[in-house]
């Protein structure tokens, strides 16, 4: 499953942190995921509950931000929301966008004691 090696992967993170930064628990995990990111949100709130268990982000609450997607649109030269990948521009229906955000997942804030 895609979203249990998300979960993994922001363990790993907690636990770097831990070290680098001196802390023994997790109270708050805040994750911001982007709408085109593909990850389940369901799915990652059930993973996140098991790969925390006994380590030190054990009971930790997880608050999920969903940012919308962002493109640069060159047409009207200006960032665009769009909804997934293959829409159009929603100003001028035109495909020259690049994708410029709400497309990855990342750990935005941490509440630690
Ligand atoms: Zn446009």
């Amino acid at each position: 499953m895609h979203e249990m090696s998300l979960a993994e992967g922001v363990l790993q993170i907690l636990e770097e942190n831990a070290v680098k930064q001196g802390y023994q628990r997790v109270k708050t995990v805040v994750l911001e995921i982007g709408r085109l990111s593909q990850v389940e949100v369901d799915s990652l709130r059930f993973c996140f509950d098991v790969v925390i268990k006994g380590g030190i982000a054990d009971g930790a609450a997880l608050e999920i931000i969903e940012v919308p997607g962002q493109a640069w649109c060159m047409q009207c030269s200006e960032t665009v929301t769009i909804d997934t990948l293959y829409d159009p521009c929603p100003h001028c229906g035109g495909y020259q966008r690049t994708l410029t955000g709400g497309d990855a997942m990342r750990v935005k804030e941490l509440e630690v004691e």
